[in-house]
């Protein structure tokens, strides 16, 4: 194996040094799952990933072991930006972070103002392209993900005729959210020299919006699910670009993401209570026990309890919860009264008050917890027993397959990677693994849960749900392996000899 693959992967964040949602997860999964392909040794050549983030304020303040790599400067605007790159390994896999004045500032990952993200995830992205030129290390595949790293790939594909060390790359853009396109990010493109795309089929005002040029410069666009895929071409879903989308749907496909298998883990989770497997599942019962001590709840194994782990955004139809737990508990009957409720996310603070006012509705069952709290939520996925999605729109998620894999079942509207992942244990008890509701509204959700409080119980019935759920394989290496044909299909196109 004296060939490689070389893959500049780009990301505004990557766990554990800095992670807001799901793509937090994929950014650092993805690259080691390609890496550890290298061992089975089936490939004829060696896959060279490096994962490129920027040195968030948060991350300096968490102190991790870097080492000062790199120094450059870059000319924005006839001012001399200067930049340092520190290098770390997470496995085997090389990260860079890239640090500069607007890029380790303190504060949130991402913030509500566009311009100021705008200014410094473009900066980012084209420092990234620049650390790899100045140390040359030309990528094959230069993989950005979502609006914060498609200037890179803008950048490459506005100017792969004029720049030699662009020809060639293949270009991949991972779509975790459509609807984040970078809107009004747009107008600091040009202090980096990237213009409008003009003449082209995008709608006047998507161009200049960074996902849109990175959806316009990629020779492939992959979301994060099969089903993600396809509604992304619909007009319901397309974001206001359904016909643009259209236009490059040959070139579109859905790759399901895996799940850290390492990090979720429920017989080596050190966050646990008790570890349990398959095999081990009554060990799941004290985890039970321990979060409703842990809530302040009564302790008692005969009651359910419901759970949303969750951004607080409109997207995840967190707002469908209130009605349907109000409609659940106006029921005659005594089944759908008796549950215990815990709610974990933070995000728009009109949700975040109505997870309050229901905590203050029903003291006595629920719990709103208006925090990002890894640890907890490790504990909440083993000690639930279903996990509330009414996503209105899904890319992938990962809590579902997180929720499997810990035996706590999936409720979820039927959309996007929910729809790839869960099968409704009514339409088939051999592979029934959660309970799926096709319309957003409060009324199927209620239903649904109805539904799943039915089968709770039986015993057998639910034992049959945890069992398929936890078998199930959402391990990374299958996607991996996708991603690796994706990656070989475009160099063959380009017909270039891997060097
Ligand atoms: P998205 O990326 O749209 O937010 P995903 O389901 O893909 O949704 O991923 C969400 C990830 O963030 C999961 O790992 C979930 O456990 C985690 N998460 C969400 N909210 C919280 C929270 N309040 N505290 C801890 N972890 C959270």
């Amino acid at each position: 194996m004296n060939e490689s693959l070389k893959i500049l992967y780009l990301a505004a964040e990557a766990a554990p040094y800095v992670k807001v949602g799901g793509l937090g997860d994929v950014s650092s999964s993805l690259p080691r799952a390609l890496i550890e392909l290298n061992d089975t040794n089936h490939n004829e050549f060696k896959i060279d990933i490096r994962l490129v983030i920027p040195f968030h304020g948060g991350i300096k303040q968490r102190g991790y072991p870097l080492e000062e790599y790199f120094q450059f400067s870059m000319d924005v605007e006839k001012q001399d930006i200067p930049i340092t790159v520190y290098k770390t390994v997470l496995g085997k896999l090389p990260v860079f972070l890239i640090s500069a004045p607007m890029i380790d500032v303190d504060g949130p990952v991402y913030t509500s103002e566009p311009e100021g993200d705008g200014y410094k995830f473009t900066l980012f992205s084209l420092a990234a392209l620049e650390f790899v030129r100045q140390i040359e290390w030309k990528p094959d595949i230069l993989h950005v993900n979502d609006w914060h790293t498609s200037p890179a790939a803008y950048a490459v594909y506005i100017n792969k005729y004029k720049d030699l060390f662009f020809e060639n790359i293949a270009i991949v853009l991972g779509v975790h959210n459509l609807p984040f396109l970078g809107v009004g990010a747009g107008t600091v493109l040009k202090k980096f020299d990237l213009i409008p795309a003009y003449n082209t089929d995008l709608p006047r005002w998507a161009q200049d919006a960074p996902l849109a040029l990175g959806l316009l410069s990629a020779d492939k666009i992959v979301t994060v699910s099969p089903s993600y895929a396809q509604e992304i071409l619909t007009p319901e879903y397309s974001s206001g670009l359904y016909y643009f989308l259209l236009s490059r749907a040959d070139d579109i496909l859905g790759i399901l993401n895996g799940l850290d298998i390492d990090c979720w883990n429920p017989e080596t989770d050190q966050n646990l209570y008790k570890n349990y497997n398959l095999m081990k599942l009554s060990n799941r019962e004290e985890n039970k026990a321990d979060l409703q001590r842990e809530l302040n709840l009564p302790i008692n194994a005969d009651i359910p309890i419901l759970a949303v782990v969750s951004r607080m955004d409109q997207q995840k139809g967190i707002d469908l919860v209130f009605p349907a737990l109000n409609q659940l508990s106006q029921s005659s009957s005594e089944r759908y009264q008796t549950w215990q409720m815990v709610i974990l996310g933070t995000g728009n603070p009109s949700l975040e008050v109505m997870a309050r006012q229901l905590e203050a509705k029903y003291p006595e069952k629920i719990r709103a917890l208006i925090r990002f709290d890894t640890e907890l939520s490790h504990r909440i996925y083993a000690g639930a027993d279903m996990l509330l999605i009414p996503s209105r729109y899904e890319p992938c998620g990962l809590t579902q397959m997180i929720a499997m894999h810990y035996g706590c079942i999936p409720i979820a509207r039927a959309t996007g990677g929910l729809r790839d992942t869960i099968v409704d244990y009514d339409q088939s008890r051999e592979r029934g693994n959660g309970f799926l509701f096709e319309k957003a509204l409060a009324k199927d959700f209620s239903d649904t849960l109805q539904r799943a409080f039915n089968n709770y119980s039986s015993k057998n019935d639910w034992r049959t749900l945890q069992i398929n759920g936890m078998k199930a394989d959402f391990s990374w290496q299958q996607s991996a392996r996708q991603y690796l044909h994706l990656y070989q299909s475009l160099i063959n196109k380009n017909s270039r000899l891997i060097k």
